[in-house]
């Protein structure tokens, strides 16, 4: 689309553009295989001589509409997408790394995606150092090894809230001659485009805020089509140096800075590992996607009013949200996301766990999930769920004390959500006592 459209009208019209006669709404292919005329025009598909698909495992048109209009809104210019944000992750990173490498990533992410990297990425020999994400630009480069081939982090992490200083991180990244790879999950490029900062590759969690609706797990990957692989070649074999199972192909040179990461991605990774999105998934994140400018900011302006109201009740510790004055991140919430982060709002009941039983028990509206992100407001007490093997003294080292609880601002009139609260934040005093 022309560069000159609003991001709105890229999140409605972008990606796909029917021709006469064609379907006005993206038609969902559900075909798993691809008719040709001549073993021959398959056979220049099979050596990537042409474009076209062959095999929903690697590439379905439903999907690649859907992705082409996720590139467009983050800036990119090449994008597909994957089953799930997890996988997105995983091949993203492993496009660039194998046994050997090394990463850099920011501590304060997605706990699947620390595990991701922490356990099953160094059982595949591939090595990460974490960094704080408040680490000066010293510290950044202290981490770096000569084995190093990316560098990771997330603009808005869930669920610490913590703000990424992109800039600084692209500059530190770029430094080494690494791409930084950003999960740009929480804000969505309708609140933050990181590749405006210097981000190389940008990841998604479609499930989260672009699907909106709870509807369809997913994830995209974006390249923003400015990482200089040939400048580096060295450090990156697999898009610099021929690729055996396609005749011999070199990516980098082929495609293009534009072209090379997501070729090389779709057509061996997904060739080789599978997890591509169904193109019925695709048709309901394209759905979303239709009116995601016009769901952030609601979902921004619940959570801020949320996290005000609870910000001056006397059961609440502290409220975590980077757009709060005085919050930690504020500032830099202010440089990166200054129409609005994200719908996530956590907090700390005084009186711990027992309060915080008592104020999840009591909600009405509000519904117990360990989803977040969709057009329902949900919440999670960590310390009675996803973290419950842990004591309340390894709860509080981890950062998530017994009385936390995730808040999920989703659609619904804020005065709604605050009532909810305010109800429950009654049973949660009397448990106090
Ligand atoms: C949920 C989430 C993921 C994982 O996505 P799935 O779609 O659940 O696999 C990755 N990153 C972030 C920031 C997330 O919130």
């Amino acid at each position: 689309m022309a560069d000159t459209y609003g991001i709105g009208t890229t999140c409605v019209q972008g990606g796909y553009h029917p021709g006469n006669g064609q379907p006005r709404e993206v038609p969902i292919i559900q075909s798993t295989t691809f008719k040709y005329d001549t073993s021959e025009a398959m056979g220049k598909l099979f050596d990537l001589e042409a474009d076209g698909y062959f095999y929903s495992r690697l590439q379905n048109p439903t999907n690649d509409y859907v992705a082409k209009k996720i590139a467009e809104m983050e800036g990119g210019t090449a994008a597909m997408l994957t089953s799930s944000g997890q996988a997105a992750n995983f091949l993203a990173i492993f496009n660039i790394c194998e046994a050997g490498s090394h990463v850099v990533a920011s501590s304060s992410i997605y706990g699947g995606t620390f595990n991701l990297l922490n356990v099953t990425m160094k059982k595949m020999g591939v090595d990460v150092t974490f960094v704080s994400p408040d680490a000066t630009e010293d510290e950044l480069n202290a981490a770096f090894r000569p084995n190093t081939r990316a560098m990771f982090g997330e603009t808005i992490a869930n669920p610490a809230l913590t703000v990424l200083d992109i800039e600084l991180f692209a500059k530190v990244a770029h430094a080494h001659h690494v791409p930084l790879i950003v999960d740009n999950t929480f804000p969505t490029p309708v609140n933050c485009r990181p590749i405006e900062w210097g981000a190389d590759i940008i990841t998604h969690s479609t499930t989260k805020y672009m699907d909106g609706h709870g509807a369809a797990i997913g994830g995209a990957i974006v390249d923003a089509g400015k990482f200089d692989w040939e400048a580096y070649a060295g450090l990156f074999p697999g898009l610099t140096t021929p690729d055996e199972s396609y005749h011999g192909i070199v990516y980098a040179e082929k495609f293009g800075k534009e072209g090379a990461f997501i070729t090389k991605a779709t057509s061996q990774l997904m060739r080789d590992l599978g997890p591509i999105q169904s193109p019925q998934n695709a048709f309901y994140l394209n759905l979303g996607l239709e009116s995601l400018h016009v769901r952030m900011p609601r979902h921004c302006e619940n959570a801020l009013k949320a996290a005000e109201f609870l910000e001056a009740q006397p059961e609440v510790t502290f409220v975590n949200y980077p757009n709060l004055k005085g919050n930690k991140y504020y500032e830099r919430a202010m440089k990166y996301l200054p129409h609005g982060g994200c719908g996530v709002v956590t907090f700390e009941l005084k009186g711990g766990r027992p309060a915080a039983e008592a104020f999840m028990k009591e909600l009405k509206l509000i519904a117990i999930e360990t989803h977040v992100a969709d057009a329902r407001s949900c919440c999670l007490n960590p310390a009675t769920s996803t973290h419950r093997q842990l004591t309340d003294e390894q709860l509080r080292e981890a950062g998530v004390p017994a009385g936390l609880i995730r808040l999920s601002c989703g659609l619904e009139d804020s005065r709604d959500i605050i009532a909810d609260l305010t109800q429950a934040l009654a049973a949660a005093r009397k448990a106090m006592g």
